[in-house]
């Protein structure tokens, strides 16, 4: 049996990679399925469990981390986040494409486990940008800002390891280009 495309969406932290991601996981002609991440960060009002993440206690992360369930984990800004790999290995040997978000570390070890993935950098027009963005998400939550800011610039250091590195300047041209170079791999598997 083929096996399904996994596609890695990654990037400087809190740079909007949701909006691209919604627009990858909108188009038919795609029709990828989105890799639902474990979290212990509290859910925000408008996310959905099961749907945005998947909210977990810190002892539930910790058993998925000793059972060997995730494809990798990371802490970021004092929560741990995860990939459940069940759920990637089972979408994929039912001939699915799969769109993983994670933030820049975390794509090594996905590629290790799965070589053949796509993988696409997300990068902010410019630091000043990305902090003035910050600002406005978390206001007087200034330690929060400033951790995804640093977090953020240690992301970018790794943006040159990646062949797919995408401006989030024009998100829709971001999605286009990244829609081009998946639907060209979908095509070379077939052939
Ligand atoms: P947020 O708290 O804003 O939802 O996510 C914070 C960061 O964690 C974002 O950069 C997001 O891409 C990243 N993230 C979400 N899920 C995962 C995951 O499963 N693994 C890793 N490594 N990062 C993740």
């Amino acid at each position: 049996m083929s096996k399904g495309l996994v596609v890695i969406l990654s990037g400087a932290s809190s740079v909007g990679k949701g909006q691209i991601r919604k627009m990858l996981l909108e188009d038919e002609e795609l029709a990828l399925i989105y890799s639902v991440s474990m979290t212990t960060r509290p859910k925000r009002k408008e996310e959905v469990d099961g749907k945005d993440y998947y909210f977990v206690t810190h002892k539930g992360f910790a058993s998925a981390v000793k059972n060997r369930e995730l494809l990798e984990y990371t802490e970021f800004n004092g929560y741990y986040y995860g990939t459940p790999k069940n759920q990637v290995e089972f979408l994929i040997e039912q001939d699915k494409n799969v769109l993983i978000e994670v933030e820049a570390q975390g794509v090594g070890p996905i590629k290790l486990n799965i070589p053949d993935a796509l993988a696409f950098f997300i990068m902010p027009k410019s630091l000043e940008d990305l902090e003035k963005q910050l600002e406005k998400i978390y206001g007087d939550d200034t330690v929060s800002a400033r951790n995804r800011l640093n977090k953020a610039k240690m992301d970018m250091e790794l943006a040159p390891l990646f062949k797919n590195c995408f401006s989030n300047e024009d998100p829709k041209a971001a999605y286009l280009h990244i829609k081009e170079i998946i639907l060209a791999e979908l095509k070379r598997r077939e052939e």
